[in-house]
């Protein structure tokens, strides 16, 4: 797709998938192709999963209303038409099934995109259309480097298996990275037939078609994994893997419910900040336990609960949650919510000093960010391979024996213990300070400021 000479502008468009984090760095990408002057046209697909979606993508068009948008509505999943139970994953499936609806909207832009930077969880749907159109079709990974360098090298251990399903040997060593022991990887992909398992093998094997990969890292929270990928070194022929500092933007600043005003009164980096992120609900025995461990931290703390995977179901009080012998004993000590709050306000304040994170990698990011050592306890998806990310990094402590989410209930006193320890390490503070000051250099004036005026210039040359 070239424009006409007249028009040198250079047009974007992307295509961010359902679930916060996929959203929230496909719109931080925009604000920044925006402030380089980029024509940016956001794809939106309808219908949404959850309020927190809704509210930053009308936020976002708010702030920045000469973005176009595009809707695109998907049609909904038959009952027998996907494997999964979670809404964020069986929206990414509708969209699958709905991708020849995309091809007119493509086409009616004007001047035609000299882009499209479509999601990870697309990729085989929307490779036939970039194709036809012949417009680069690139993506944005939204998680780690180092679960990258999983996702492309995966075909390759499963070909050389004897189950076609499952990788031989307890782990699976990525050329040029460090192993990743098999205990780590997703438990959705060994599960055959998943959604998730069938998605990430299928497309896996596609990524040579791919014009690049952008992800959102920095070398300082990477440096092997970015190395190996420069290399060459993990798949051969896999296109350009470019490194962007995609940070939280004034768009994404909400009020509300975000206890500035309490974490005002708090000593400095005294606070223990406690999240999951957006889509997942620990199990009512473990809030308990954490709610103990957290009153034996001796840390103040600001807690967030989330009940229910979707914002949009989570109807309990916090009374009926947390039971209330448990409310009463914490009140004085902290602070519980149980709505959204703007982490990146709170990661951001001078009061906290730590974080006990799901392992999200935004919050990783987040935190790297504003050098806030996390306490790692990843609960499904890519997260153990993000929190092998903070652990060689230094960034953060991981309790391994805490394993996945369901297969322990962990004690209010061994959280509590592990809390302190994160509080109370000075090695930790310094190593998440030096982190922070690498990513800033790199995003103001280092290897993502490059990474992206590299992308620039490939995409005004394809224009
Ligand atoms: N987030 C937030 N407030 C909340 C919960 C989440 O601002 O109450 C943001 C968080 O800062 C991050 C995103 O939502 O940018 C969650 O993405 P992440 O990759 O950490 O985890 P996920 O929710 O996808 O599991
Ligand atoms: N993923 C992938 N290929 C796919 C689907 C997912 O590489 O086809 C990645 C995706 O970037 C995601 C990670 O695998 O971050 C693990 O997915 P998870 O279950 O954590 O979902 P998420 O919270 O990222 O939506």
């Amino acid at each position: 797709m070239t424009s006409s000479g007249s028009d040198r502008r250079l047009h974007v468009a992307l295509l961010p998938s359902a679930g916060m984090g996929h959203l929230t760095p496909f719109l931080r990408l925009a604000a920044s192709l925006l402030n380089h002057g980029c024509q940016v046209t956001l794809i939106t697909t309808h219908p949404i999963v959850s309020k927190a979606e809704t509210t930053l993508i009308s936020t976002f068009l708010a702030t920045f209303p000469q973005v176009k948008e595009l809707q695109f509505h998907v049609q909904p999943l038959g009952p027998s038409d996907a494997n999964s139970t979670d809404p964020f994953f069986l929206q990414w499936e509708a969209i699958r099934r709905s991708i020849h609806l995309l091809s007119p909207l493509l086409s009616s832009l004007s001047p035609p995109p000299s882009a499209l930077v479509a999601d990870v969880s697309l990729i085989s749907a929307v490779i036939p259309i970039t194709t036809s159109l012949k417009l680069p079709h690139y993506i944005l990974f939204t998680s780690s480097a180092r679960m990258f360098s999983l996702f492309a090298y995966y075909p390759t251990v499963l070909s050389a298996s004897s189950d076609a399903s499952s990788p031989s040997g307890d782990s699976i060593a990525v050329p040029g990275g460090i192993p990743i022991p098999k205990s780590s990887i997703p438990p959705l992909l060994l599960k055959p037939g998943s959604l998730f398992a069938s998605i990430f093998t299928e497309d896996g094997k596609k990524l040579k078609s791919l014009d690049g990969i952008l992800i959102n890292t920095f070398e300082s929270l990477e440096p092997e994994t970015l190395n190996a990928f420069k290399g060459g070194k993990v798949v051969d022929g896999l296109p350009n893997v470019y490194p962007l500092g995609l940070v939280p933007c004034d768009f994404e600043k909400r009020a509300g419910n975000t206890p500035l005003k309490w974490l005002e009164d708090q000593p400095t980096r005294s606070v223990v900040y406690v999240s999951f992120g957006s889509r997942f609900a620990v199990s009512r025995e473990q809030i308990k336990e954490i709610g103990k461990g957290l009153m034996s931290s001796g840390s103040p703390f600001i807690w967030v609960v989330k009940d229910k995977k979707v914002d949009k179901d989570d109807g309990d009080s916090l009374d009926k949650i947390l039971g209330d012998e448990l409310v009463e004993k914490i009140k004085n000590k902290g602070l519980v919510v149980k709505e959204w709050v703007d982490q990146e306000q709170i990661l951001g304040h001078k009061a906290v000093g730590g974080f006990v994170s799901h392992c999200g990698w935004n919050s990783v990011v987040e935190a790297a960010w504003h050098g806030v050592p996390l306490l790692a306890w990843p609960q499904f998806g890519d997260q153990k391979v993000n929190a092998h990310v903070i652990e060689s990094s230094g960034l953060g402590l991981w309790p391994k024996s805490w394993g996945w989410a369901g297969e322990v209930v962990v004690k209010g006193e061994e959280v509590g213990a592990r809390i302190e320890e994160l509080m109370g390490s000075e090695s930790l503070k310094l190593q998440a300070a030096h982190i922070r000051e690498e990513a800033r250099k790199a995003v103001v004036d280092g290897s993502c400021k490059d990474a992206m005026k590299q992308l620039l210039e490939m995409w005004k040359n394809d224009s």
